[in-house]
């Protein structure tokens, strides 16, 4: 299993880059993996581009936030791990800034639910206040925001979304990032006389 998931966490890193959903250095990706000792997380490292991690980059460490392997974790650890602890079922979480989902993330507009992925609960995809990144506080109430959702804007910052595989977390992540490009170019279109 552990070899699994780092090697879906090394190829869904590079597929969010590619797809242009993170740039730079930003973003992080992990998955969970259950073990005779307790679960595992093994995330993406900081200060490294997801573009092309190798499997050795990828930090494995315990449910309490022991590090496992060699090297320093995403500074967003702590917001995976808080998540992962308020929703038992999933194992899989994508965070980026994706460019026009972060555009919303940043004005005062909100992203319609579409269909397309999952049922439709409520008009906007929920969002939460500003938090600096790598804070205890972000931590906190993203998980607690994530508990009955799949995916939420972080306002001022960027996207984050949970999935029963990291495949599905980083899917999800481009089905909003596509459907905000949607809905910002009807925006400016029903913005033209
Ligand atoms: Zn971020």
């Amino acid at each position: 299993m552990e070899k699994e998931i780092v090697k879906s966490v090394v190829e869904m890193s590079a597929y969010v880059f590619q797809r242009g959903l993170v740039s730079g250095k930003a973003g992080n990706v992990s998955g969970r993996f259950k073990t005779d000792h307790g679960d595992v997380v093994a995330i993406t490292p900081t200060l490294k581009s997801l573009a092309d991690l190798r499997e050795e980059d990828i930090i494995l460490v315990n449910e309490n936030g022991e590090n496992l392997t060699k090297g320093k974790p995403s500074s967003e650890l702590g917001m995976h791990l808080a998540i992962y602890k308020a929703k038992p079922d999933i194992y899989g979480i994508v965070h980026t800034h994706s460019p026009y989902a972060t555009g919303f993330a940043f004005s005062n507009k909100r992203i319609k639910r579409l269909e397309g992925f999952g049922a439709i609960e409520s008009e906007y995809i929920k969002d939460i206040d500003y938090f600096k990144p790598g804070s205890e506080d972000l931590a906190q109430n993203a998980a607690e925001a994530l508990r009955n959702e799949d995916v939420i804007i972080l306002k001022n910052h960027g996207v984050i979304a949970t999935g029963s595989t990291v495949k599905e977390a980083a899917t999800l992540v481009e089905f909003v990032e596509e459907i905000a490009k949607t809905q910002f170019v009807t925006h400016v279109l029903n913005s033209i006389e």
